[in-house]
């Protein structure tokens, strides 16, 4: 076997090529998915800790393709983000969202908001709000009844969203930041944009109950939250301990498998509304 010099290494393990391929194969099916009907959207219940009761709902994208199956948001958001599609899918997701809830408010009667993750290259496109305004009008959903969750990368390209931002709020929309407490932006941010509540990142809650650092994390961000007159969202909340301690604490909602997967939108209202 020949001895590997110096610069002889190899470029491509064959793990990495296996990577690329997938990659370069979500991309190519991501073209097509939007007019093959391949997305779908599940909803989250959001639970008041205190009065134990739903008070809205979180839509999170699923894609089934036949050459991919189930392919997680987690791998192809990014893919979405990086060639631009994220712009026509995020638009769907907005439509979707808010047309399922206009209607649910309909049949329901039930003042429950719809939390809609948005994507920092949607909220730089310069049709974004026209095309949110349009929803709105053809839906007649209250504004108030829509969340938006924007993550730190925003604090990045303050110059076109902090504008935007507060375009949104006087439409009346609410605005949550979500992943609070992964970024390593500095926290200045919260006072430059006029934020309702924080989505503390699901890595602190889960197995909180067993980790007391996640336990002091989680207690610093409420404080935070409370500073700013910020409502407190936990995510991955798994077990009922969890629960009780953050209820202790002062953290306002509660989302997570403890009260419900994300469930298809036929399911959801079977079980939730
Ligand atoms: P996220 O916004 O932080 O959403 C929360 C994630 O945690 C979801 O994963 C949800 O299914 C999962 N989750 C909920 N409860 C629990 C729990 O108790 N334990 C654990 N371990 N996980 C829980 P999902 O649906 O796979 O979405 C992953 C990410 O993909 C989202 O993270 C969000 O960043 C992105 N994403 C999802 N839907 C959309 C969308 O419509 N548009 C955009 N731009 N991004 C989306
Ligand atoms: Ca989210
Ligand atoms: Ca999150
Ligand atoms: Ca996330």
């Amino acid at each position: 076997v020949k001895a590997r010099g110096k610069n002889d290494f190899q470029l491509f393990t064959p793990q990495m090529q296996q990577e690329f391929h997938r990659k370069v194969m979500i991309e190519k099916q991501l073209q097509t998915a939007l007019v093959n009907e391949e997305f779908e959207l599940y909803y989250q219940p959001i639970m008041d800790l205190k009065t134990n009761e739903m008070i809205g709902m979180e839509s999170l994208i699923r894609w089934n393709n036949k050459t991919l199956g189930q392919v997680p948001p987690d791998e192809f958001i990014s893919i979405a983000e990086e060639t631009g599609l994220i712009i026509p899918i995020g638009h769907w997701v907005l439509n979707t969202a808010i047309e399922q809830n206009a209607h649910w408010q309909k049949t329901t009667n039930q003042p429950i908001y719809v939390s809609i993750n948005v994507s920092v290259r949607q909220l730089l496109d310069p049709t974004f709000l026209e095309k949110l305004k349009n929803t709105i009008e053809t839906t007649s959903l209250h504004p108030s009844q829509i969340v938006l969750e924007i993550t730190e990368s925003i604090a990045m390209y303050a110059e076109t969203t902090i504008e935007k931002i507060a375009e949104l709020k006087k439409l009346g929309i609410t605005l949550s930041m979500d992943d609070f407490g992964t970024g390593y932006s500095s926290l200045s941010y919260l006072t430059k944009y006029p934020l309702d509540s924080l989505k503390i990142d699901k890595s602190f809650a889960i197995n909180m109950h067993r980790n007391d650092e996640n336990k002091a994390i989680i207690q610093t961000i409420i404080a935070i939250a409370k500073e700013f007159n910020l409502k407190v969202i936990a995510e991955g909340v798994e077990e009922q301990e969890t629960c009780h301690f953050l209820a202790e604490i002062g953290c306002d909602y509660a989302q997570g498998y403890h009260f419900s997967p994300p469930l298809p939108a036929s399911e959801f209202q079977e079980k939730w509304l």
